[in-house]
């Protein structure tokens, strides 16, 4: 049994209440690990040594705070292969997956991030003997919470910037899949960044995470995960005038039109689908098709469905692992047969996978495919987060803009066709954070990122993410 601990003013400690909370592989159903089950007497220690420190690393040039991000970056690329294995233990992915997307992307956080605030700027403003200037202040000391579905991409995506723009970071991974944001610590700590600068704890959201979102002297939280936790954070942040930026569920419309690249798209929809087991906030769940290819479409569609591999993690091949927890299982079983009930048609998949070896306990589904539905019912309507995806025939463009827009989420979309006007108008009429035109999930770290709707409040990325994590203050000078 592994036993994690919480990093708190550069030291590795044990949650004072001595409480631990069971760490399950999803793939095997084995616990393998302890993690600490922290409260607000480790938070206090974390806020104790991260406002010790907190000026002094305000202080530092972005140069100094850009060459720890790189020592950082450095050190996660040299030790994928530990890290990769963490996250697809932890959280079920295929090792593949982490080992080319998730933990890729985590260093690529920390190296764009320390490029960044060598470059952030603020505005200046000049009238004739009046210049006004804006300086870009840390926040102070702020809280990042993220969630299972890319662990450690997720979880560096907020502690970068927030270090690079020179504040003290509280942070929280979910406690779900704590280990690579323990082996960051690790890192963390080997290549010196000072002590109290970044503290690592983990636990139960519903106890050290709410305690972290109503600590005073935390003055902003940048939040990842789902739509009803964000409200629930909002209600508490908002009273106290925290900064709060708020990354939440989505229901992600697919747009697929008559004129598309047909092959590129049945493909690429598969991929939007079922990517990490369909738990990406960006994953498409409502594909909408346009009438005249609809049936060509499902044809092939479901045959690209059922040809994707569920497999053992760990092998190669794999192209679905395990979802995340058995809790979480549940939950898709239990849209599943929604969807059954609400009318839907199945057209593939619906069953748990049982896999024999070490992952005869593990939990497994199908890609799954249903048509017949209508928009309003909440198989459409409600975050699934698995491997679970609708079909749905449309007329024309306004009939498919109507349909993707019916929902309270709006994370981003995808829209196929070759013809551009379309997708101009298409994109600029789509009420979502993010369109895709003929790709998916083609990320860009300068751009903003984040929802409207109920998907969010809120931009990060590039300069939106540095602006979050500062204050801005106009100074005015006559002369
Ligand atoms: P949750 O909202 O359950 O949890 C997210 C994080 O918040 C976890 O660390 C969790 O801890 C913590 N948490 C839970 N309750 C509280 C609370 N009251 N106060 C403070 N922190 C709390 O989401 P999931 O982990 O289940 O992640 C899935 C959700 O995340 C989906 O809805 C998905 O769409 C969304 N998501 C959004 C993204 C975006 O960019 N818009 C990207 C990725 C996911 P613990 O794990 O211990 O409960």
């Amino acid at each position: 049994m592994i036993f994690f601990q919480n990093y708190i003013d550069g030291k590795f400690c044990a949650p004072v209440s001595g409480k631990y909370l069971d760490d399950v592989n999803p793939a095997t159903g084995q616990t393998y690990a302890q993690i600490p089950d922290s409260d607000a007497q480790d938070l206090a220690q974390a806020v104790a040594a991260a406002s010790r420190v907190q000026q002094a690393w305000a202080n530092t040039s972005p140069n100094q705070r850009a060459a720890f991000l790189l020592q950082i970056a450095d050190a996660i690329s040299q030790n994928l292969d530990e890290f990769a294995l963490a996250e697809c233990e932890d959280n079920g992915k295929p090792l593949e997956v982490a080992k080319s997307v998730d933990i890729p992307r985590a260093a690529l956080n920390f190296t764009f991030f320390a490029q960044a605030i060598t470059q952030f700027s603020s505005e200046s403003h000049a009238t004739p003997q009046v210049i006004n200037y804006t300086l870009r202040q840390p926040v102070g000391i702020v809280a990042c919470i993220s969630p299972w579905n890319l662990p450690l991409y997720l979880f560096t995506w907020k502690i970068a910037p927030a270090l690079a723009a020179g504040n003290c970071v509280i942070a929280k991974p979910s406690e779900i899949t704590p280990r690579t944001a323990y082996l960051l610590s690790k890192i963390v700590s080997e290549v010196g960044l000072p002590a109290g600068v970044l503290n690592i704890l983990h636990g139960l959201g519903s106890k050290i995470g709410s305690a972290m979102v109503a600590h005073p002297q935390i003055k902003a939280i940048s939040f990842t995960g789902g739509t009803a936790t964000g409200k629930a954070i909002a209600s508490i942040a908002a009273p106290m005038f925290k900064k709060v930026s708020l990354e939440l569920g989505g229901k992600n419309p697919a747009l697929v039109f008559a004129s598309c690249d047909f092959d590129t798209t049945v493909r690429e929809v598969a991929r939007a689908s079922f990517s990490n087991q369909g738990q990406i906030c960006l994953c498409s769940s409502r594909i909408y098709i346009e009438k005249s290819i609809y049936e060509q479409f499902k044809t092939a569609f479901v045959a690209k469905v059922k040809a994707l591999h569920v497999g053992d993690p760990l092998e190669n091949g794999s192209q679905l692992g395990a979802v995340v927890s058995e809790a979480h299982l549940e939950k898709i079983l239990s849209y599943i047969a929604l969807a059954k009930e609400e009318g839907g048609t199945l057209l593939c998949g619906g069953e748990r996978v049982y896999l024999g070896g070490r992952c005869a306990e593990g939990y497994f589904v199908q890609p799954t495919v249903f048509e017949n539905l209508p928009n309003h019912c909440r198989t459409n309507q409600e975050e699934i987060f698995g491997p679970v995806v609708t079909l749905q025939p449309f007329e024309n463009e306004a009939e498919a803009l109507a349909l993707a827009n019916d929902s309270t989420y709006g994370l981003a979309a995808s829209v196929w066709t070759s013809d551009l006007s379309q997708a101009h108008r298409v994109a600029e009429k789509l009420q979502t954070g993010i369109v895709w035109v003929n790709t998916w999930m083609l990320r860009d770290l300068r751009t903003p990122f984040g929802g409207a709707k109920h998907s969010g409040v809120g931009r990060e990325g590039g300069l939106e993410a540095l602006r979050f994590f500062t204050e801005a203050k106009n100074v005015c000078i006559r002369y």
